[in-house]
């Protein structure tokens, strides 16, 4: 990325919301099946972006997160948010990869990671991030997955593009339960949740970009409105899927 590309892509995706598909009503409803948690909770909140799903959990219960993020501009709007709420005492920020966690073994009673797991690969988080939970912690993630079995050519195209490892709900479940996780629940996130709190901020972002850079932002405006077309026609063959699964 150029230093103009950078500047788009950071006007792109400051100050939204939230990074990735998800609302506090889906955050809480995972939470919620949570039941048999030690006093205060350490928690631990993997790719928190500004941290809507963070504030969330820290709103709810009496607990202690630790978050990371490798963007810096995240990290500070979720300072600020989290000043702003007065929930600071509870959420300790950090700015570090997902690939290079060095917490002690078996330390948390939690794991969260909204629509980030798929950066280091499901599998690969489900094993690396989980020797950081205690036996007996829970681990609540969402990942995008098909919805069905007959996909349609234009979907199967750009995932087979953007995200070739996607599964379906039913393979990712699979995948959970060899590795020797009980699944306590799952659901898959409601198309508001894309909507209300992601694309139609975003897409108001795109507006704004478009404005100031002209054709320089093109290619970044087209390449996510493209995204943004497709959910619109085929949500119901793909959606992201909360999954709260459960260690040992
Ligand atoms: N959990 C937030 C953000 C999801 S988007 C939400 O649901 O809104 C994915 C997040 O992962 C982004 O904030 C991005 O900056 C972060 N990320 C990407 N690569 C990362 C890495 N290597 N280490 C840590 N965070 C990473």
């Amino acid at each position: 990325m150029d230093k103009k590309e950078f500047e788009i892509f950071l006007d792109t995706y400051t100050n939204l919301p939230r990074q990735g598909p998800g609302n506090n009503e889906s955050t809480k409803k995972a939470l919620e099946n949570i039941k048999d948690l030690p006093a205060h909770p350490l928690i631990l909140d993997l790719g928190c972006g500004s941290g809507m799903q963070t504030l969330e959990i820290a709103r709810n219960i009496d607990c202690n997160i630790i978050t990371i993020d490798n963007f810096p501009q995240f990290i500070t709007e979720l300072n600020i948010r989290a000043v702003k709420e007065n929930l600071s005492s509870k959420i300790t920020t950090f700015n570090k990869s997902m690939f290079e966690l060095d917490f002690e073994p078996e330390s948390f009673d939690i794991l969260w990671a909204e629509g980030s797991i798929y950066i280091i690969g499901l599998e690969k988080g489900l094993i690396e991030w989980t020797q950081f939970l205690k036996n007996g912690g829970y681990f609540a993630f969402t990942e995008c997955s098909w919805l069905t079995d007959q996909i349609s050519p234009e979907p199967e195209q750009f995932w087979a593009t953007n995200y070739p490892e996607m599964k379906t709900v039913s393979e990712n479940l699979e995948i959970i339960e060899n590795l020797g996780f009980e699944v306590i629940n799952h659901f898959t996130l409601p198309e508001n949740a894309w909507w209300d709190t992601y694309y139609n901020p975003l897409k108001a972002n795109l507006e704004k970009i478009a404005q100031k850079y002209g054709p320089e932002a093109d290619s970044v405006i087209a390449e996510i409105y493209s995204e943004i077309n497709l959910y619109q026609n085929y949500s119901n063959e793909y959606g992201y899927e909360f999954f709260i699964i459960k260690k040992g």
